[in-house]
């Protein structure tokens, strides 16, 4: 086939030159084989100069009409690459020999043809070593040159771009090593690709990012694999890790104009970025609300460090309350940004902060503010309780942390025993290593802290018996709810995370305690503290401090 747009672009050449005879214009290959008297052609080509020394290649009949016959001419052709090309002409036993003229055409024609041909195959090489990335995976050039083909083609519609990011894949380097997590993933991403159709492509855009395109009919089965699959990383042994991915999907509707490649890569990637949030759905669908809310996110990071600056966020204390007796043993510290008036809730500003690092700022503004709080109280002689700060995971990284926690609070001459510092679960080996090390720091100086939302996430005992905490904090999501089926499932995994903590000496409190019925479960399971909207919500300053003098909670 290729051979025939070969000759094809000879004899168009030869109609430019118009050098021989017209007649020829419009004849196929084996047409211009008979014209010129050629019983057979053939061409071998060698990928480098020893290959052909070993006799190594590839042949390719071009043309053969079945009659005995003898070489006549052949020529041979090295490229700067030094690939060989040697292309051989026969003629028909006892056929009469060429003249001068028809052996120079013979010899034009062969060497249009093998220069065309060297051309095409070192195409086919700079094409590899652009399509493909240092790893062997085809990168996003080859993605884009696809994407553009279909659309080009008219055959975008009926197929889903799907953006996914394998799950801690951080993670399984560290556990495995890297060559083994090398394999586990080029394995993971070839069972992928293996079982697509031909029109399907799937390509890697750094790092552990892929990005793929394929027929709607097979979304559901990705999705499925997507989910999990086992892939292996010894090929010795056969040992297996699960590997998964969070994605972002584009349904490409019927009709879909591409402009340019970035009208489907910006979807799949916000989708995607979406999935990645934690506690989000691990398959995010692209739809129009999605750029809306990257307007808004852009919008939030661009107002925040003149709020900050202004001093429109707000702390808002809630009251830790001891269920039997009433009293109120502390409080944590929760944010809320004054806007225009308007009071907004974190859970509308504080995941955005955390995707870059104004949330550190915002921790540390909050501390202080805090700090300033507890100064005056004790000022005015009030009787404290201790205030817990919550602070982001996005400080793990900090080497400062420690020392800019401690500058905040003895600046503000606040007795470190009033502090309590809450931080999350992490994911990577890294982050618990720092998560240690802060904790420990902490603890160090006199300063609490608290394991948050324990029991969602990531929690493992490894968290709860490795970091140094003083107090365990269970998620809402162990409460049991009324009429809800897993009622005494929740109860039972209530209980064992209280015993767990008493076990390893540390002060238990359920948050997010709503009812009587909950209070109970509290009592039988020996948690004493509760923080939750049954006594009372996150109050402004003014409010939480009428309640610091003896103030008395209803025992339910
Ligand atoms: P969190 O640290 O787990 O805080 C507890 C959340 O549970 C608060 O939500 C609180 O209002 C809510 N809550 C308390 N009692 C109940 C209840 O009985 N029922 C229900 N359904 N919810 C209850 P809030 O104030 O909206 O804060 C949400 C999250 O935002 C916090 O969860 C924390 O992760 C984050 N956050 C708030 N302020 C800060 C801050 O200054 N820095 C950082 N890094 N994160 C913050
Ligand atoms: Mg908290
Ligand atoms: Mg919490």
């Amino acid at each position: 086939m290729e051979y025939y747009i070969l000759v094809e672009e000879y004899l168009k050449k030869l109609n430019k030159m118009s050098v021989p005879d017209p007649m020829i214009i419009g004849a196929s290959v084996s047409d211009l084989c008979r014209f010129l008297r050629i019983a057979k052609v053939t061409a071998r080509f060698y990928d480098s100069l020893r290959d052909e020394a070993m006799g190594n290649g590839r042949a390719t009949c071009v043309y053969d009409t079945g009659q005995e016959c003898t070489i006549a001419i052949s020529d041979r052709l090295t490229t700067e690459v030094n690939s060989v090309a040697v292309c051989e002409v026969y003629i028909a036993n006892g056929d009469e020999p060429w003249d001068y003229n028809e052996r120079e055409r013979i010899m034009l024609v062969l060497k249009t043809t093998m220069t065309y041909i060297s051309r095409l195959r070192l195409k086919h090489v700079t094409d590899i070593l652009s399509f493909y990335d240092a790893d062997g995976y085809h990168n996003l050039r080859y993605f884009i040159g696809h994407l553009e083909k279909l659309d080009q083609e008219d055959r975008l519609t009926g197929k889903v771009a799907i953006h996914f990011n394998l799950k801690h894949f951080s993670l399984v380097n560290q556990q495995l090593g890297r060559e083994a997590g090398t394999t586990a993933m080029k394995n993971y991403y070839n069972t992928l690709k293996n079982s697509l159709d031909k029109e399907s492509v799937l390509c890697r855009v750094g790092g552990d990012n892929f990005v793929m395109i394929c027929s709607r009919t097979e979304l559901d089965r990705v999705l499925n694999y997507l989910a999990g699959a086992a892939s292996i990383y010894d090929r010795d042994t056969g040992e297996r890790v699960m590997i998964s991915a969070c994605a972002g999907v584009f349904i490409i509707p019927d009709g879909f104009e591409l402009n340019s490649p970035g009208d489907i890569m910006d979807k799949v990637i916000s989708a995607s970025q979406s999935a990645r949030i934690p506690n989000n759905d691990d398959v995010v669908y692209f739809n129009e609300v999605m750029i809306a809310n990257k307007e808004r996110i852009v919008h939030i990071q661009q107002l925040f460090p003149a709020a900050l600056k202004n001093e429109e966020f707000l702390v808002y204390y809630q009251p830790k309350v001891n269920i039997e007796t009433g009293e109120l043993t502390g409080a944590e510290a929760l944010c809320r940004w004054l806007r225009k008036g308007e009071i907004v809730q974190p859970s509308d500003f504080i995941p955005i902060l955390e995707q870059g690092s104004e949330i550190c700022r915002l921790d540390f503004y909050m501390l202080d503010h805090v700090c300033r709080d507890i100064r005056r109280w004790l000022n005015e002689g009030r009787s404290i309780v201790k205030v817990s700060v919550n602070f982001s995971r996005r400080h793990m990284a900090d080497v400062d942390l420690l020392k800019h926690i401690v500058e905040i609070i003895d600046r503000n001459n606040v007795p470190h025993r009033y502090i309590e510092v809450e931080l999350t679960e992490t994911t990577t080996d890294v982050e618990f290593r720092d998560l240690k090390r802060v904790a420990g720091g902490l603890q160090h100086t006199g300063i609490g802290t608290a394991v948050d939302d324990f029991g969602i996430g990531y929690s493992s005992l490894k968290l709860i018996t490795e970091v140094p905490w003083n107090v365990l904090k269970v998620d809402k999501s162990f409460l049991p709810i009324e009429d809800d089926d897993e009622m005494s499932n929740r109860a039972i995994m209530f209980r064992h995370a209280v015993s767990i903590a008493r076990e390893l000496g540390l002060e238990c409190i359920a948050e997010g305690v709503e009812t009587p019925q909950q209070v109970a479960v509290l009592r039988e399971s020996g948690c004493s503290s509760a923080q939750g909207f049954l006594f009372d919500k996150p109050l402004p300053v003014a409010e939480f401090e009428a309640k610091l003098s003896g103030y008395k909670y209803m025992i339910y």
